[in-house]
């Protein structure tokens, strides 16, 4: 018996040192340290050993179980290491090669014509100011000249919140803010640049767009300055060459009102398929402040004058690239957006 034992001690930690992988050391454990592996046998079958040697054997027995147990974790050990080293020479970074450059973005075309809208208006002395997207009745309507039931309202068909609160059709509301906060002092020059919604979805509306309202109030000023401004505006966006024109229109918070032109950029004023063969494209909408805006918020309409204008940024953005879709400002295909 103890023998066997002996042996099969010996024979075991020679085939542990010879054992290559993991694989190898798991089929070790099973055939001598597993249920019906040699070493377990050996100490159930203790039984039919003399009762006085049981003592004596069954140490010697444990005494090699522990030091296989032991010489099996050591070899497992080395065997780690041994694969950690082999995997991290395999492993091994050329640092050499040239990374792979991080995709990096830009400015979205609205941004940027936004932007350029904004440093045009600044060059001549506006501030920008800012409001709410969501606005009471009384602002993006009544205090603008536009009561309850007035027509001109269903042209701004909107999203209501509740009866008095909806999310702006216009930028237009910032003007009676501003006034309602500047009173009674003057000038007052802001572009109110922000996000406005309407029920319209086209190809050229979209619920959701954008819009800079200007507004400029005086002792003194005329539509005369008004087109001075626009003109200088529209030459520095679309060109120097531009003329503009403007038409009789009707907004209720400007009297009078009118719609802005600029000469085809396509054609130059002689009629193409852009412009409709007019000559002309429209770009935004303007008027002398009327005088119940300025009443309404504290303004004396005898010793103050104003203009005001409103524009889309997307429709200004549209003709200044040639783009014939809206939508496509907002669909997010990168193809489009990384032209500008
Ligand atoms: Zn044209």
């Amino acid at each position: 018996m103890e023998q066997k034992i002996n042996s099969i001690k010996e024979s075991a930690l020679q085939e542990l040192k010879m054992a290559g992988n993991r694989e190898e050391l798991q089929e070790f454990r099973v055939k001598y340290l597993g249920k019906k592996g040699l070493l377990t046998k050996v100490l159930r079958g203790m039984g039919e050993v003399p009762a006085e040697l049981r003592p004596q054997l069954g140490q010697q027995a444990n005494e090699a179980r522990l030091l296989l147990e032991e010489e099996l974790d050591k070899r497992l050990a080395v065997l780690q290491e041994k694969d950690k080293d082999r995997k991290l020479a395999e492993e091994t970074i050329d640092v050499t090669l040239p990374g792979r450059p991080a995709a990096r973005g830009h400015q979205h075309a609205l941004t940027l014509v936004l932007q350029e809208i904004k440093d045009i208006f600044a060059n001549m002395g506006f501030e920008v100011a800012e409001g709410p997207e969501i606005e009471y009745d009384y602002y993006n309507f009544e205090a603008l000249n536009l009561p309850k039931g007035h027509p001109a309202r269903d042209m701004q068909d909107s999203f209501y919140i509740t009866e008095e609160i909806l999310l702006r059709t216009h930028t237009s509301p910032v003007q009676i803010r501003v006034l309602e906060k500047r009173v009674p002092d003057l000038p007052v020059r802001i572009i109110a640049p922000g996000r406005v919604y309407r029920r319209d979805d086209d190809a050229t509306h979209s619920p959701m767009f954008h819009q800079v309202e200007g507004l400029l109030v005086d002792k003194n000023c005329t539509l005369g300055d008004l087109k001075g401004v626009l003109l200088s505006f529209a030459r520095r966006m679309f060109g120097q060459e531009r003329e503009i024109r403007l038409r009789p229109s009707f907004f209720p918070f400007t009297e009078p009102s009118a719609e802005v032109d600029i000469s085809c950029i396509n054609c130059k004023g002689e009629g193409c398929r852009v412009c409709s063969g007019t000559g002309w494209l429209e770009i935004l909408g303007c008027g002398m402040v009327h005088p119940k805006v300025l009443t309404n918020t504290g303004y004396d309409p005898e010793e103050a004058v104003g203009f005001a204008f409103g524009m889309g940024v997307e429709r200004i953005a549209m003709l200044k690239y040639g783009i014939n879709d809206l939508r496509l400002f907002f669909d997010n295909d990168v193809r489009f957006l990384r032209q500008f």
